[in-house]
């Protein structure tokens, strides 16, 4: 190679994306489940822009973007190239590049910090660059930033209107996935909870089209806070799950999801397909929330704030906005649920999280979901929310691999906690699926124990709490909230809610 051959590193800048084109260009997203996906889109839609999310992840995509990109990456980020290159590749062969290149931008969220989350555009550019789409445009909505300004051009305006919408579509998306996963393991006629579903989505998706923006900027905030329009709309929308008739006799192992955020949030084959395999195999999954991973990250950057109290200027008045935040998320979240009779669960309290994963990881360290993992386990071990944890650990993923390795110590101290981590290359589904497997036949043995203790302190036989669940039509209804009564699992605390016991 010649030195005029050598090319100098610069980092990336996408040419402008200018407001003239906004009517022409799509803009693609991905990277969240559908439920998420389809209401970003209408957040996108109702402010002017056209939007269209990528197709679930493939191995093919896997495999291609592990020959593109970067060879060191961790899995999330060559699921999501690999993802990305092979629809601009069909895309490329149906209308030529230069089409590609002037009719669709790509927009992520991105950051900077100690993990890989922050040179993913790197890994794209890259990518692209491999497949002669050096002009492809992708775009950076930082995570850390509510109102960006117009940093690309004045096509895309990463603003409030924005930002605030697609955390509103988050939330929504998260309490109905919450209540979709509660009742689908007790469906009595098969696909009835999938077709509320996708009734409820498409639904909610007019609702955000139709999105009235209101106010400028903190505005903004004041009017999504205090609206009742998402209320109203998720009350509207529960009539799909109104007439599905469940049987919450049936003895399930309740599975805690957990781990890298990409991966406990998709439902492809990225993280192979753990929810649906799970629910296959006769367990009830809980969910992880993004509302909660938004959480942390109000929580990480006030106390990185608290810690440069007297050294950044006006650190504590800004933590203090930040803690303000948090009450004004979990505020938003609660009355979300509330509006789905409450059956979401709550988001878990971030200082108790930190709080129980202290004496293994410290909250300072950063990257991926820093002490949450430790202490999400710990707090549904411990209160009882699920039979067992299943967490997902990306191939090649710094933070995840410690903690991994500090939950080594977690079940030396806690050794009745069942823990499954799975560590997801994209190609080694049957070794980590019989993995799943084994800690999951011990959780459905524990969820068989405590249902049998829950019969013993009721006083009643199966038979009995059977015709007294048949004598209550309202225990059979999806709607009807189990209370939480001492047991992990959704019979044990039937049967408890049956004989007003606990356990
Ligand atoms: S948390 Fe891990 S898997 Fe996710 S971006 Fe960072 S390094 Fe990659």
């Amino acid at each position: 190679m010649t030195i005029e051959q050598l090319r100098h590193y610069r980092a990336y800048t996408p040419h402008p994306f200018t407001k003239a084109e906004r009517d022409k260009v799509t803009l693609l997203f991905g990277g969240l489940h559908w439920r998420a996906e389809r209401l970003l889109q209408a957040v996108l839609e109702n402010l002017g822009y056209r939007a269209k999310s990528l197709p679930p992840v493939s191995r093919e995509d896997l495999f291609r973007g592990r020959e593109l990109a970067d060879i060191g990456q961790c899995c999330p980020t060559t699921f999501t190239t690999g993802n990305l290159v092979n629809y601009l590749e069909k895309e490329r062969d149906r209308i030529g590049a230069q089409a590609v290149e002037r009719d669709y931008v790509y927009v992520t969220a991105g950051s900077c910090g100690s993990c890989r989350f922050g040179q993913y555009h790197q890994s794209y550019e890259l990518a692209l660059r491999n497949i002669g789409l050096d002009n492809f445009r992708l775009f950076l909505m930082a995570q850390d930033s509510l109102d960006q300004g117009n940093a690309t051009g004045d096509g895309l305006e990463f603003n409030m209107a924005l930002t605030l919408g697609a955390v509103w579509a988050v939330l929504c998306s998260d309490v109905l996935r919450d209540l979709e996963y509660q009742i689908r393991p007790y469906e009595v006629v098969p696909g009835s909870t999938q077709r509320a579903v996708k009734a409820a989505v498409e639904e909610l998706y007019q609702v955000f089209r139709a999105r009235p923006v209101r106010g400028r900027k903190w505005g903004v905030l004041g009017w999504h806070v205090t609206t009742n329009y998402f209320v109203d709309a998720l009350k509207h929308v529960r009539r799909h799950f109104e007439t599905i008739e469940v049987d919450r006799l049936r003895v399930k192992p309740k599975v805690k999801i957990t781990g890298e955020f990409y991966l406990q949030t998709v439902e492809s084959m990225a993280n192979y397909s753990i929810h649906g395999w799970l629910e296959e195999e006769g367990a009830e999954v809980y969910p992880a929330a993004v509302a909660i991973w938004l959480d942390y990250n109000i929580r990480f950057a006030a106390e990185r704030l608290r810690d440069s109290r007297g050294v950044g200027p006006l650190a504590g008045p800004k933590a203090a906005g930040l803690r303000v935040l948090s009450r004004l998320l979990r505020f938003s979240y609660d009355r979300l649920r509330g509006a789905l009779m409450n059956i979401p669960r709550a988001m878990p309290d971030q200082y108790e999280l930190q709080r129980l994963a202290s004496p293994f990881f410290d909250h300072r360290l950063s990257g991926g979901e820093g002490d949450m993992l430790i202490g999400k386990a710990l707090w549904a071990h411990l209160s009882r929310k699920a039979h067992m944890t299943c967490e997902l650990s990306p191939y090649g993923c710094m933070p995840n691999t410690m903690s991994v390795g500090a939950m080594a110590a977690v079940q030396g101290k806690h050794p009745d906690l069942l823990y499954a981590p799975l560590e997801i290359k994209g190609d080694s589904e049957v070794h980590a699926l019989s993995r799943c497997q084994m800690v999951l036949s011990e959780a459905l043995k524990r969820a068989q124990g405590e249902f049998e203790a829950a019969l013993a302190c009721a006083g009643l036989s199966e038979v009995q709490a059977r015709g007294l669940l048949d004598a209550r039509p309202e225990m059979r209804t999806a709607l009807y909230q189990v209370p939480h009564l001492g047991a992990a699992g959704t019979a044990a605390n039937t049967v408890l809610a049956l004989a007003g016991r606990r356990l």
